[in-house]
């Protein structure tokens, strides 16, 4: 049912490359929650950030998005229902604890992937706080300094 979302078009391949360049590992066009029939196009399991880069016709992107002159009937009311659908995945998958990134695909990949990178390490430092133990912490911060 994602037959408007074409797979490795230009500028998907060009955030997918920047964000690899930068260390940064990820699954490509799958699910992030199973249980939710949504695939994102960019995955980062652990860090738990799903990104979606979105065609600007198809998704209605307001800078350039416009309405063919021909068929309007068909084709407002499915640009408006693909918007809505984004926003229907947006809140499902925040509410298994996942983080959404949206951009459009106007948006230089360079300038994608600094944001992505930006979100993805926050996530995952911020994990790795919380798995530890903070009583290993204090432990540390107790410790006397020989000498
Ligand atoms: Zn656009």
């Amino acid at each position: 049912m994602q037959a408007n979302r074409s797979r490795d078009t230009r500028p998907e391949l060009a955030v997918r490359s920047a964000v690899f360049a930068r260390g940064l590992r990820y699954r490509v066009a799958v699910r992030p929650v199973r249980a939710v029939r949504r695939s994102a196009d960019l995955v980062f399991t652990r860090a738990r950030v799903a990104v979606f880069l979105d065609g600007c016709f198809w998704h209605g992107c307001p800078e350039h998005f416009h309405l063919p002159a021909t068929n309007t009937d068909y084709w407002g009311p499915k640009i408006a229902a693909n918007a809505s659908r984004d926003a229907e995945t947006d809140r499902l998958l925040a509410a298994q604890g996942w983080l959404v990134l949206r951009f459009w695909e106007h948006t230089l990949a360079l300038e994608a992937a600094t944001q992505i990178e930006g979100a993805v390490r926050e996530r995952l430092v911020a994990l790795r706080r919380t798995e530890d133990s903070p009583l290993a912490h204090h432990a540390d911060d107790a410790s006397e300094q020989p000498g």
